[in-house]
């Protein structure tokens, strides 16, 4: 195998930039973390430029600089759609980043690039097709087949959040709850973003109880026996996992790898896992539903790999 260079990364948030650094040995070092000036081009390229210039020695003229960012990139015309983000929102960052810095950019969705980084690297490896779903504040996912991630015709493919897919009425012992179908800022309503993610679970526990509660504290009561909370979940557990089934019906994924902040709650990816077994039209001896090896950096792992992968 040829040696390859060490690959320059960053992951672009909607609030930070981080930048790191993949040696050859595919191992991944974080070296700085700045605010993100997300409302400039002219400071957010500035920005890039001093921090890559500030840590140049672990880098080589022809690394190329992989990023992993919350944002799409259109598969047709190359450019971001990263609403929270103006400063490159609309611009196509591979071929303007590309000719302001003089080297190979690679820019992807943060969640295909966790998916990668699970399928290539991580608890995917060895699996055909992997589902990477994202439960951080919101939902998001991504596909892997064949150690490749699929972007399909708009960059969206593995969006499982989207669409009028939630239940309106779910049956927990004995007790049928009925939800209303909820607006989602995508201009639609009854997407499970507005229940499945951290915020969603704390949206879910307000409509069922009229409390607000931070979604760790809903977490540690359900954990607690806390009747409320229980009740809360068993909704939740219902409205993620039936979907979750039917993406893995439709994707043929052997194996979700889940990111994003609920990943780190064993007991409950446990819990989502047994329900989505349920649910699937094959269950499977091993578990279907694990927490992801890369929940923190794997954005940038995936986005480096994927450089080397078109390399
Ligand atoms: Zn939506």
């Amino acid at each position: 195998m040829s040696k390859q260079p060490a690959v320059i990364c960053l992951d672009l948030g909607g609030s930070f930039v981080k930048l790191g650094v993949m040696d050859a040995q595919q191992q991944l070092t974080i070296l700085d973390q700045q605010k993100i000036p997300a409302q400039s081009w002219p400071d957010f390229t500035a920005l890039i430029g001093r921090m890559i210039e500030q840590y140049q020695q672990y880098f080589s003229a022809d690394s190329p600089l992989a990023i992993s960012t919350a944002g799409i990139v259109s598969p047709e015309s190359g450019e971001m759609f990263a609403s929270n983000i103006p400063a490159f929102h609309q611009r196509n960052l591979n071929q303007s980043l590309g000719e302001l810095l003089q080297r190979k950019v690679i820019v992807h969705n943060d969640a295909d690039c966790f998916t990668l980084a699970e399928a290539l690297a991580g608890v995917g490896k060895g699996h055909k097709v992997v589902f990477g779903a994202i439960l951080g504040s919101g939902v998001g996912g991504g596909l892997v087949a064949d150690g490749r991630i699929i972007t399909g015709q708009n960059g969206l493919t593995g969006e499982w959040g989207h669409g009028p897919i939630t239940l309106t009425e779910v049956d927990i012992a004995g007790e049928t709850v009925r939800l209303p179908r909820q607006p989602c800022p995508c201009g639609q309503k009854g997407c499970l973003d507005s229940y499945g993610g951290a915020r969603g679970l704390e949206n879910l526990h307000r409509t069922l109880h009229h409390i607000s509660m931070s979604s760790i504290n809903i977490i540690a009561g359900w954990q607690q026996q806390d009747r409320q909370a229980q009740r809360t979940l068993q909704v939740w557990l219902q409205l993620v996992s039936q979907p979750l089934a039917y993406t893995i019906n439709i994707t043929g994924a052997s194996l979700v790898a889940v990111g994003g902040g609920l990943a780190s709650v064993t007991p409950l990816m446990n819990a989502l896992n047994d329900e989505v077994q349920r649910y699937v039209l094959r269950s499977t001896h091993h578990p279907l539903v694990v927490p992801g090896m890369f929940a923190h950096n794997g954005g940038m792992i995936g986005a480096a790999l994927l450089a080397h992968q078109t390399a």
